[in-house]
């Protein structure tokens, strides 16, 4: 790490303690429920501070961050208490639009991701079509000046805050399937969009499913060549992989878990001097570390203008298992108190949940949701198929 990195991580340290909003911070560290105002309130102080599309490139309104300065960035705000960058307009849609859409698409949508003023959420996994992403059925025929779009998207994250969803829809039945699929920007506001809610097993509303009956929209929004979405949607998954290891998150949660096996008793001992719980939690500070190291090691490469192989696979497999074996530590941490979930108490700010520690709804929750973690962003099974084929050429 160079002086200047170090640097950059003092700054953005320093941001944190004195921008981050507290009660934001507190909800976050206790895994509270947020709303759409708790992330805008830490998307405005990022505006603010000009580093809400840090990475973008400069030309685009962006800070021209490198792939070490976002990594830095990214583990610095989220080991601090800073929720989940909601990446769909920021992280995905934004550089996909600036490197492929057209001079009146960037114009009129990247000054508003960037601000925030806009939300989007991503429209592509579908009843049948996730894994195999390709066999995708939600069909945009030309009419007019006009796609007309009907089908079905599923799983579909904060489609409820979104004012847009850029979608992957198929335009031809023709040639191989990957090549009949466009990439289209749907207002969420349009006749024939309608948004159900999808209760997950934390009892959270997070995920919906996204009903487009004869949807109209415009040519204009079609983003790049018609045919031409799968390959602007696998350039943005590549893209996407050192973030998702979440180390910051990772590093934050370890934190909570020594926290609470120093303030357990279990026979009188503190849980942390437990011979098996230490080696636990010892094994886990391991893993973190090494998943760092491999991360530092992808972004040298990344700056060394190296495209990720299987490295971006095996990030996202050992960061999402990570996260789960973390979250199941603090769960058994919690002993007896770790049996009873109410998902009303989340949105308290520590009021006694009647039984337990007032923090326990937010680590079961944590360990609820963190359920879907080996699953969105692509399956790790399917990461794993991934590695054999680039890794072991099987
Ligand atoms: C919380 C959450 C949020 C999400 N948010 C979004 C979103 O905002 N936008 C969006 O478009 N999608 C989203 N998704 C969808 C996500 O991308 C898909 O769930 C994921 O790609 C898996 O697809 P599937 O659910 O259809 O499962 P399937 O593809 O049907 O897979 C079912 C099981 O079979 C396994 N499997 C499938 N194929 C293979 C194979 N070839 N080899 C070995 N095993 C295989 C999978 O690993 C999995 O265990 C979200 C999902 C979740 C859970």
């Amino acid at each position: 790490m160079s002086q200047e990195i170090e640097a950059f991580r003092a700054e953005v340290r320093t941001f944190c303690e004195q921008e981050l909003p507290a009660e934001l911070r507190h909800k976050v560290f206790y895994n509270l429920k947020l709303g759409k105002a708790d992330y805008l309130s830490y998307l405005q102080v990022l505006h603010r501070k000009g580093w809400s599309a840090g990475h973008w490139p400069a030309a685009q309104g962006g800070c021209d961050w490198t792939p070490l300065q976002r990594f830095v960035f990214e583990e610095e705000t989220a080991s601090a208490g800073a929720p989940w960058l909601i990446p769909f307009g920021i992280n995905f849609v934004g550089p996909i639009l600036y490197t492929f859409g057209s001079a009146q698409q960037k114009e009129r949508f990247l000054p508003r991701i960037r601000s925030s003023e806009d939300w989007w959420a991503q429209g592509y996994s579908e009843p049948g079509a996730g894994s195999d992403l390709a066999g995708l059925a939600t069909r945009a025929e030309r009419d007019g000046d006009s796609y007309v779009v009907t089908g079905q998207k599923l799983w579909t994250t904060y489609a409820h805050f979104a004012d847009w969803m850029f979608c992957l829809v198929r335009t031809s039945q023709e040639d191989r399937p990957q090549k009949g699929i466009s990439f289209l920007l749907i207002d969420m506001k349009s006749p024939g969009v309608t948004v159900r809610p999808i209760l997950t097993m934390d009892h959270c509303h997070d995920v919906n499913e996204v009903f487009l009956d004869r949807v109209r929209v415009p040519l204009e929004n079609l983003v790049g060549e018609e045919g031409g979405g799968w390959t602007y949607a696998k350039v943005l998954l590549s893209g996407e992989r050192v973030l998702v290891s979440e180390v910051g998150r990772s590093t934050r949660q370890l934190r909570r878990l020594e926290h609470l096996a120093q303030n357990t008793l279990k026979g009188g001992q503190p849980l942390a001097d437990n011979a098996a719980f230490a080696r636990r939690l010892a094994e886990l500070k391991l893993r973190l570390f090494v998943l760092r190291a491999t991360c530092h090691q992808t972004v040298a490469d990344a700056m060394a203008g190296v495209e990720p192989g299987a490295e971006a696979s095996l990030m996202k497999l050992r960061g999402s298992e990570l996260q789960q074996d973390i979250a199941e530590a603090m769960v058994d941490a919690l002993g007896l108190a770790g049996i009873v979930y109410d998902a009303r108490d989340l949105a308290g700010m520590g009021q006694d949940p009647g039984f337990g520690p007032f923090e326990a709804p937010g680590i079961l929750k944590d360990h609820l949701h963190g359920r879907a973690a080996t699953i969105y962003g692509g399956s790790n099974e399917i990461q794993r198929n991934i590695m054999a084929k680039l890794a072991l050429g099987l």
